[in-house]
């Protein structure tokens, strides 16, 4: 065969592949086209699969983000106790992203002994500029820079975050569970929080609690603890998890102590020490027949790395981190480093707990109650049902403002 024959044949048979990878049914390698009838009958095919399929989003010319917010205080339905103090409110700072038409939501909240303040929250949001920012589906280059204003600030960040992540998915028309390749069916039960009060009043709560969750939570790190499981032991069979808030500080009673939670039918225990007492830490996780995992040792990615071993798991908040970005990276080291993981969130309205819930599918545990403690939540987005999270269809982070 000459050289110039064999190329031509070879161009054939290439053309032949590339049509039938796409499903065509071409004409064949040879040059030789196929009768009128059957092209036209193509042509009509695959001009209506083109009509049905959805147009990519195309911004307006010259469309930016806006970025506006304003102080909210969320109010507690219950006065909430914990390790350390009790509170009837918690400040919160409400984030939007406009943009092309569309509103992104996010929030920053601000639990007081984190050290963030409303103030301190609006202050990093009016350093943010986000007008020079045209194409709001980079939002890795976006949080880049938004990361790169300050060294803390984490919730003001994580507000940011959520709201464009919001609007990326009100963009695209999907859920972000959707977008993340999320199973909606594997999302796990929420723990709800019986927070530290009389032996009485923890049963009231605990009988209360227990007809709408399958997984309830127990402040402990106080004196009482055995009174306060008890208490809640004493009306229910429900599993129970534990945060001692750093409270506890002698390393073996809390060994004996984690063998009497687990007789109690207690199945996970949240920071025992104080955050810096990772080799305590690492001493209790080796001996506790209870997985043990971070909240207050792990804010970011870098602290996760550093807790490696001492922890069988960690809690990941959104506001701790920053965003659902940092998140994701948390949740994919965890579990590269065959960690363990939980998501947390703070009292936060509906915005906040939607935005994790997102990512929850397959986790190892859920305490996303925080929206379940206040009683102005001016949204309406992922619901718990049966004591499960329970994702909907709605774009972004699934919001609905309430009427
Ligand atoms: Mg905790």
């Amino acid at each position: 065969m000459e050289r110039r024959d064999f190329l031509k044949g070879a161009a054939a048979v290439a053309a032949g592949a590339a049509a039938a990878a796409c499903g065509m049914k071409g004409s064949g390698g040879g040059g030789e086209g196929g009768n009128a009838d059957t092209l036209s009958a193509e042509r009509n095919l695959a001009a209506e699969r083109e009509a049905r399929m959805p147009k990519a989003y195309q911004a307006a010319p010259g469309a930016r983000m806006k970025l506006s917010w304003k102080p909210y205080e969320l109010q507690l339905s219950h006065p909430f106790g914990v390790s350390g103090n009790t509170r009837t409110s918690t400040p919160d700072v409400q984030v939007k992203i406009e943009f092309d038409g569309f509103t992104g939501y996010g929030e920053a909240s601000m639990p007081p002994y984190l050290g963030h303040t409303t103030e301190s929250v609006c202050a990093f949001l009016s350093k943010v500029r986000l007008g020079g920012f045209s194409d709001p589906f980079r939002t890795e280059e976006i949080m880049d820079y938004v990361n790169s204003l300050s060294k803390g600030d984490a919730p003001a960040k994580a507000a940011v975050d959520m709201a464009l992540h919001d609007l990326f998915g009100k963009l695209l028309c999907q859920p972000l569970w959707r977008i993340w390749g999320q199973n909606p069916d594997n999302t796990p039960d929420t723990s709800y929080t019986i927070g530290i009060d009389t032996p009485e009043v923890m049963r009231e709560k605990t009988v209360e609690a227990a007809g709408r969750f399958r997984v309830l939570k127990v402040k402990v790190g106080t004196p009482n603890d055995k009174a306060s499981v008890s208490a809640v032991r004493s009306v229910t069979d429900l599993p129970i998890v534990v945060d001692a808030n750093q409270g506890w500080t002698d390393r073996m009673e809390a060994l004996y102590e984690i063998y009497w939670l687990q007789e109690q039918g207690v199945v996970m225990v949240e920071q025992p020490f104080t955050k810096d007492r990772l080799e305590d830490t690492a001493w209790l996780s080796e001996r506790s027949p209870l997985p043990i995992f971070a909240d207050e040792s792990v804010q970011d990615l870098d602290d996760l790395k550093a807790c490696r071993g001492a922890f069988d798991g960690v809690n990941i908040k959104l506001m701790k981190c920053g965003g659902l970005l940092k998140a994701r990276q948390m949740m994919s080291y965890a579990r590269a480093v065959g960690m363990k993981v939980m998501l947390g969130c703070m009292t936060e309205t509906s915005c906040g707990v939607s935005a994790a819930a997102q990512l929850s599918s397959g986790i190892d545990f859920a305490d996303l109650d925080g929206n379940l403690l206040i009683s102005n939540d001016p949204f309406e987005g992922v619901l718990v049902q049966d004591g499960r999270i329970t994702l909907n269809n709605l774009p972004g982070l699934g919001l609905s403002i309430k009427k």
